[in-house]
């Protein structure tokens, strides 16, 4: 089901509660990486141009419902202050009086961000109480935390009771792109999956069993098939307790006729760190006391060739311990190759914090087709879940099937528009009549 989003609301005038999933790195009280301060601003600056006052909400990091002065937003509001090109104050506590106050002063055109939610560990509990004061602070509530969306917290699902919610223009094209993955991908369509274990990852290639036309398997996570294969891997890592859900997928897969491509050569090394001796082997030839730590250059080429005519490819998972430079070369290659066929007019969409952290090293992330800007919210998306913080957005109606006299199929803003008369929306009344199937009462169960 679509989902309303910001284009669907008239904010002129109105103060709109956004959560943004502002949990960047911070080293030395400085943000070390923006990128995901940089994808809200799309629709931070679309509400202040059109006539909004924004209150920005977000979490940083775990503080597990205490303030711990290194997890204060204020390094963030001031790297948005510069993009934005205006102040970005921000509250002392998302509960305070002095927050209220703030909020009550804002005018259109301005913003103000509250202190890191999971200062209150009431956040993460879903607290109906601190929903109801988060939501205080807007008329309408917009959620471009797409990597916040998998979690059923106060201020991704709580403040959906008492608000209407829309989706934000970072929220949409996350929806957009990996929806495309599901319902309507381009053949050939391959699936890159590496990184450290198969556990977190049997849910997806599950999933994407019916849609792919090839797996290509790298990462830690092989191992767990090589050995499903008969293969010894040493002292790779290794999830034994998995080899037999791995055989599972590996007689899938076949049955499927879907390509499974696993390493024919690793990269191995002495230890799994810098300056380690290391070779490449074949994989039948892993010696006992090594691990492997990278796919082989056989493999690279396999993999490459295998990618050759696909149309669309989805990447999650590093092939390698790419954060050790020696052992990155199968994670570089095939990223480049990826940012190759981006150019050249393939759809490729990346999501996993790592192996969009790759492609940011390597400067090549601009070239993709898509970046999920969630790691965990992306994969359980493709694993065809509903993400609670998705379920609970207004649903687009879908077109008339029989016009009845109206020329307009899709829905006007104006109908679909819901009423806010109150500055307080804190009752059930101003709550758009439910149009979704799913009551946000069962999302906030989960
Ligand atoms: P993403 O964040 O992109 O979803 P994961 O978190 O699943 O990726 O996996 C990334 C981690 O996998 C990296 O820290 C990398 O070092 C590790 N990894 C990749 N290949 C191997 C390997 N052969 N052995 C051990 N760890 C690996
Ligand atoms: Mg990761």
């Amino acid at each position: 089901m679509e989902k309303q989003t910001v284009r669907d609301f008239q904010p002129q005038g109105k103060r709109v509660l956004v959560r943004v999933d502002f949990n960047a790195p911070i080293q030395d009280g400085k943000v070390k990486d923006d990128s995901r301060i940089r994808a809200a601003l799309p629709t931070i600056k679309y509400l202040l141009d059109h006539g909004a006052a924004v209150v920005l909400m977000s979490h940083l990091g775990r503080p597990r419902g205490k303030v711990v002065e290194s997890m204060r937003l204020r390094p963030v509001a001031q790297r948005l202050s510069a993009l934005l090109g205006r102040p970005v104050p921000i509250t002392g506590d998302p509960l305070g009086i002095g927050t209220r106050d703030a909020v009550a002063r804002l005018k259109p055109g301005q913003v103000l961000m509250l202190e890191n939610l999971r200062f209150h560990s009431e956040e993460e509990t879903n607290d109906d109480e601190y929903a109801k004061t988060l939501a205080g602070y807007g008329q309408l509530f917009v959620n471009d935390a797409f990597g916040a969306a998998h979690r059923a917290h106060a201020s991704t699902v709580g403040v959906t009771k008492y608000l209407p919610a829309y989706a934000g223009l970072l929220m949409e094209s996350e929806m957009e792109a990996l929806s495309a993955l599901l319902d309507s991908v381009q053949h050939p369509f391959a699936a890159v999956i590496g990184g450290a274990k198969v556990s977190g990852k049997i849910g997806v290639i599950s999933n994407l069993m019916d849609k792919v036309d090839a797996f290509l398997i790298g990462g830690g996570m092989a191992n767990t098939f090589l050995v499903a294969q008969g293969f010894t891997v040493g002292k790779s890592l290794l999830e034994r307790e998995l080899v037999d859900e791995a055989m599972k997928i590996l007689e899938n897969a076949e049955k499927h006729g879907v390509d499974f491509l696993l390493p024919t050569d690793v990269v191995v090394a002495k230890e799994v760190t810098r300056g380690a001796e290391h070779k490449i082997v074949p994989v039948n030839k892993i010696p006992n006391s090594w691990s492997a730590v990278d796919i082989g250059p056989m493999t690279t080429d396999a993999f490459t060739q295998a990618l050759e005519g696909a149309k669309t490819v989805f990447w999650n998972g590093p092939l390698g311990v790419f954060e050790v430079p020696t052992f990155g070369d199968g994670t570089r290659a095939i990223a480049r190759h990826l940012a190759a066929k981006a150019e050249a007019g393939a759809t490729v969409v990346v999501g996993g914090g790592d192996s969009v952290a790759a492609l940011e090293e390597l400067g090549l992330a601009e070239k993709m087709t898509h970046i999920s800007t969630g790691g965990g919210a992306s994969l359980e998306f493709l694993e065809g879940r509903e993400l609670p913080g998705i379920a609970v957005l207004l649903d687009r109606e879908p077109p008339a099937k029989e016009l009845k006299g109206a020329k307009s199929p899709k829905p006007s803003p104006k109908t679909t528009k819901p009423q806010t008369k109150s500055t307080k929306p804190q009752t059930k009344s101003t709550k758009p009549p439910a149009k979704s199937t799913k009551p946000a009462a069962k999302a906030n169960v989960a």
